[in-house]
């Protein structure tokens, strides 16, 4: 098997001229052509050597055996010796082909092999030499089949006229062979020029689809700029806001009614969500602009940090948060805490209300990436749900009942794209939901 590997390998080596076959077009796959029919040829051509050699040394007809060698040796030549041009020995290998057609015919007559080469070599010329040379070989095949029917006319070829009616046989079988091979240089070019049309149809539409990506790129980032710039720039005008209403409702409280009050409270709000939403706007388009260095992350040690954070949460929700076995791995350190921190925050959020959350966090190793799972026995999510909640602002839940910016999620797509992981979830409404997601490994 090995031996056969690498003998494939030297030929096409040899055979074969370097290059890139999406950007060399036809031309690449007639190269290969090449290469492959003297791959196959030379093992499969011994089928035939062999009893040729042998029947013509049997009759005592040593120049034909000798004649088989030669090729034989030329055709492993054209394989084994590398610095021959291709193009060269393409035209080797035809002009090989054709004469062993001729020799055959000259030798055996019209019942031996010759007619069979001279259309083997019609077809291989097709296949390998460019498609404007097409009717040429035809037209070499008229021309050689024309010679003998001038030496049997003229009688010069005596062992081949032996026939009282050789030159009417002559004329029947052979012409069969030149209509075959007219046919045949007028259609199999045009199965190459259908695949080039093909292959160019597919460069061209590439490359239309590169330029719009390229743009998409680009403005993909001039979007992420604005929302950085706008994101970052409102921060202060809304922070005025609520610290003056607070000011506001401090210095002139006497002077408010209830409604007034309620009012403030209302702006006040307002302004305190709208200030967290522009902070979750900026991490967002800070993901793409994050440039952390990868570094060894001890997943365990991170989780354990999450819990220590909200242990006021999960004291008033009576949590219980199971995790064993989470490996340290190499990552972007803040990002991936701030993926932990969000999926873990939601599972503690979003509970069924008569039951305490329990959360299992999970690891599995698979090939090429980690796989860390986040379970937990919430109010779950209804399967049509589960593409939109990974959308910037979508959100299922009324905010009375549940708070938050339908942001969360959308940030932790974002960070596991960046990285090249994925992220789903599973879930069944009132029974809870699994938050799986992976990480390449570095
Ligand atoms: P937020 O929690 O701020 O609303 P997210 O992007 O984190 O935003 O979540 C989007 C929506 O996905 C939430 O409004 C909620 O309906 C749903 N969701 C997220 N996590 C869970 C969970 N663990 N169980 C049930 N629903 C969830």
């Amino acid at each position: 098997m090995r031996l056969i590997k690498a003998y494939k390998n030297l030929i096409r080596k040899n055979c074969l001229p370097q290059g890139d076959p999406e950007s060399s077009g036809i031309s690449y796959w007639s190269d290969k052509l090449f290469a492959e029919t003297i791959i196959y040829l030379l093992p499969f051509s011994i089928i035939a050597l062999i009893p040729g050699v042998y029947l013509s040394f049997l009759m005592h007809n040593y120049i034909l055996g000798i004649f088989d060698l030669t090729i034989f040796f030329l055709i492993l030549s054209i394989g084994f010796v590398r610095p021959i041009k291709i193009q060269i020995k393409k035209v080797i290998f035809i002009i090989c082909m054709f004469s062993l057609g001729i020799f055959l015919l000259y030798q055996i007559g019209i019942g031996g092999p010759g007619l069979i080469y001279l259309y083997a070599a019609n077809i291989f010329a097709l296949l390998i030499f460019p498609l404007r040379f097409k009717y040429l070989w035809s037209i070499i095949i008229l021309l050689i089949i024309s010679i003998f029917g001038l030496l049997i006319y003229y009688d010069l070829a005596p062992h081949l006229t032996d026939n009282p009616n050789s030159l009417n046989e002559w004329i029947v079988v052979t012409s069969n062979l030149i209509f075959i091979s007219f046919i045949s240089s007028a259609l199999i070019p045009k199965l190459f020029i259908g695949l080039e049309n093909t292959i160019l149809k597919k460069e061209q539409i590439q490359a239309e689809l590169n330029i719009a990506l390229q743009k998409t790129k680009e403005k993909n980032e001039d979007l992420e700029n604005f929302t950085y710039v706008i994101s970052h720039d409102l921060q202060e005008p809304i922070r005025m806001i609520s610290s003056f209403l607070t000011l506001l409702e401090k210095k002139y409280d006497k002077f408010l009614d209830e409604k007034g009050k309620q009012y403030i409270f209302y702006a006040v709000d307002g302004a305190k969500r709208m200030r967290e939403m522009i902070l979750q706007l900026l991490d967002f388009s800070r993901i793409s602009r994050n440039e952390n260095s990868l570094e060894m992350c001890d997943i365990q040690k991170m989780v354990n940090d999450i819990i220590v954070d909200n242990q006021k949460l999960i004291d008033n929700t009576h949590a219980i948060i199971k995790y064993s076995k989470l490996p340290p791995i190499m990552a972007q350190k803040t990002p991936i805490q701030h993926l932990f921190q969000n999926l873990i925050t939601n599972a503690l959020k979003y509970k069924k209300d008569e039951e305490s959350p329990i959360i299992q966090i999970s690891y599995k190793e698979k090939k090429g990436f980690h796989q860390f799972e986040i379970k937990d026995n919430g109010i779950g999510i209804e399967s049509k749900h589960f593409e939109k909640i990974f959308v910037l602002f979508q959100r299922l839940h009324d905010k009375s009942k549940y708070e938050g910016t339908g942001m969360g999620l959308a940030i932790c797509k974002k960070i596991i794209e960046k990285i090249g992981g994925k992220i789903w979830v599973e879930s069944i409404p009132k029974i809870g939901s699994t938050f799986i997601f992976t990480i390449p490994k570095a």
